[in-house]
C-alpha cells in the first residue's frame, strides 16, 4: 500500500481536524508506534477490514470484550431483537434482573451488583463505595494497573511511602490524589510497610489481579495472599478490578484461579467491565450484600446513571455470557491461546530473539526480553523501538495487535488454528528482521 493510495490516510486527517488527536481514546491513535491508525470497516468473527478493506487478524477484540469474535449469531440476534423492544427506558427491566442473575451464579463472591455502562464509572463507584462503607479516605493501587481515568486514579508514586503520589495527567489536583497510595505490584514488603503506616486509614486496596495494562503481569500468589490478609487485618476491603480479566481469563474469572491457590480467596468488591458487556457499554461492581446496600437508594453512597443496565447492552452481555458458559468453551479458548503463544515462544528462539510470554485462558502478554517482568518498573525496560518493528511488521502482515507495548492480548473462539499457525508464521518472518 503506498501513501498514495491508502484510505486511511485521508480519514485520519478528516477525523485530527475535528477530534483531538483524531480519536476518541488516545492508545487508538498509535502515538506509540507511528504511522497511521487503520479506521475500521466492519469486523467478522476474528477478522476486520479497515478502510483499503485490507483484512486483520485481530488480537484486540475491541481491548477485551469481543471473546466470541465479532459478529457471533446468538448475540447478533439477541441484540438485534432488543433493539425492536426499545433501547433505553429509564425505568427497570427484566432483562436487568436476568443479567445479574447470570454474573452473581458464576462469581459466588458477589452477592449482589449494580450495572454501569463504563469500567471507569465502575472502578470509580467502587472506591467510594469502599470509602462509604468504611468510613475512611485513603486507598491503595500499584503501579502499572489502570483502573480506568477517573481522578483520584490517575497517579504515579512519589518518591516515598510517607510522600503523596503525583498526578499523571494535568487537570488533577494534588488534593485529589493525596489519599492515593501507589505501590510497587508484588512487593509484599512494600505493601506490609505501608499498611503498618497506614492501615486503620485505609478503604481498600484496589488491584488487577492479573494485569493487562502493563502488557500481562501475574500477581504472584504469596502477593495476592498477603493483599487478603492485610486487608481483613486492617478492616480494609479487597477490590479486584476484574474489567478486564473477568469471563476473559475463566468463567469463574481471575479471583477462581487465585482461589485455587488460595483456599477461600475471594476479593470484597469486584469490578467488571469489557466482557460483560460483548461489545456494548456495560460494567459493573459488586460484593456480599451488607456491603453493596451502602448504595442509594438504600444507604448513603450516591451512585447513578441514565443508560445504567440499558436493555441492548444487557441483551448483548446476557448472549454473550451464555455462549462462554457452554461446557468446554473455557478449554477449548485456553488450549487456542497457549498454542498461540507456544508458537510465537518457538519462533522466537528459532530466530535467536528474546522472548517471554504467559497467557491465561483467552487473554495472552508476551515481552521481547528474557524473562517475564514482575512489576511495571521490569515492563519499561523493554526496548520499544523493537516492539514498534515487530508492531509494524505484523501489522503489515495482516496481524493486529495493541499499537502499544503496554497492552495485553486477546485470542476469541473465532481464532481458528490457522489463524494461529498465519500468525505465527507472519511473526517468525518479522523475528528475523529484529
Ligand atoms: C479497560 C479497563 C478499565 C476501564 O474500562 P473503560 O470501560 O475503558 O472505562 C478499568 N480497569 C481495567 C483493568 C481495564 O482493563
Amino acid at each position: 500500500m503506498t501513501p498514495n493510495t491508502d484510505l486511511n490516510i485521508p480519514l485520519f486527517e478528516r477525523a485530527k481536524a475535528l477530534i483531538p488527536g483524531g480519536v476518541n481514546s488516545p492508545v487508538r491513535a498509535f502515538k506509540a508506534v507511528g504511522g497511521t491508525p487503520r479506521f475500521v470497516k466492519r469486523a467478522q468473527g476474528a477478522y476486520f477490514w479497515d478502510a483499503n478493506d485490507q483484512r486483520f487478524i485481530d488480537y484486540i477484540g475491541s481491548w477485551g470484550p469481543m471473546i466470541l469474535g465479532h459478529g457471533h449469531p446468538a448475540v447478533l440476534e439477541a441484540v438485534q431483537s432488543a433493539a425492536l423492544e426499545g433501547f433505553s427506558f429509564g425505568a427497570p427491566t427484566e432483562r436487568e434482573v436476568e443479567l445479574a442473575e447470570e454474573i452473581l451464579g458464576l462469581v459466588p463472591s458477589m452477592e449482589m451488583i449494580r450495572l454501569v455502562s463504563s469500567g471507569t464509572e465502575a472502578g470509580m463507584s467502587a472506591i467510594r463505595l469502599a470509602r462509604g462503607a468504611t468510613g475512611r479516605s485513603k486507598f491503595i493501587k500499584f503501579e502499572g494497573c489502570y483502573h480506568g481515568h477517573a481522578d483520584s486514579l490517575l497517579v504515579k508514586a512519589g518518591s516515598g511511602l510517607a510522600t503523596f503520589g503525583n498526578a499523571t495527567s494535568a487537570g488533577v489536583p494534588p488534593e485529589v490524589v493525596q489519599h492515593t497510595i501507589v505501590l510497587e505490584y508484588n512487593n509484599v514488603a512494600q505493601l506490609e510497610e505501608a499498611f503498618a503506616l497506614h492501615g486503620k486509614e485505609l478503604a481498600c486496596v484496589m488491584i488487577e489481579p492479573i494485569a493487562g495494562n502493563m502488557n500481562l503481569v501475574r500477581a504472584s500468589v504469596p502477593f495476592m495472599k498477603r493483599c487478603r490478609e492485610l486487608c481483613t487485618e486492617h478492616g480494609a476491603l479487597l477490590v479486584l478490578d476484574e474489567v478486564m480479566t473477568g469471563f476473559r481469563v475463566a468463567l469463574g474469572s481471575a479471583q477462581s484461579v487465585y482461589a485455587k491457590s488460595i483456599p477461600g480467596f475471594k476479593p470484597d468488591l469486584t469490578v467488571l467491565g469489557k466482557v460483560i458487556g460483548g461489545g456494548m457499554p456495560l460494567a459493573a461492581f459488586g460484593g456480599p450484600r451488607a456491603i453493596m446496600e451502602h448504595l442509594a437508594p438504600l444507604g448513603g453512597v450516591y451512585q447513578a446513571g441514565t443508560l445504567s443496565g440499558n436493555p441492548v447492552a444487557t441483551a448483548c452481555g446476557l448472549a454473550t455470557l451464555r455462549e462462554i458458559k457452554k461446557p468446554g468453551f473455557f478449554d477449548a479458548l485456553s488450549a487456542r491461546t497457549r498454542s498461540l503463544v507456544d508458537g510465537l515462544a518457538a519462533a522466537a528462539a528459532a530466530e535467536g530473539v528474546p522472548f517471554s510470554t504467559d497467557c491465561e485462558g483467552g487473554m495472552f502478554g508476551f515481552f521481547l526480553m528474557p524473562e517475564l517482568p514482575q512489576n511495571y518498573a521490569q515492563v519499561l525496560q523493554t526496548d520499544s523501538a523493537r516492539f514498534n518493528q515487530l508492531f509494524h511488521g505484523l501489522l503489515d502482515r495482516g496481524v493486529y495487535i495493541a499499537p502499544a507495548l503496554y497492552e495485553a492480548g486477546f485470542v476469541s473462539a473465532a481464532h481458528t488454528a490457522d489463524d494461529i499457525a498465519a500468525t505465527v508464521a507472519a511473526a517468525r518472518e518479522v523475528f528475523k528482521t529484529l
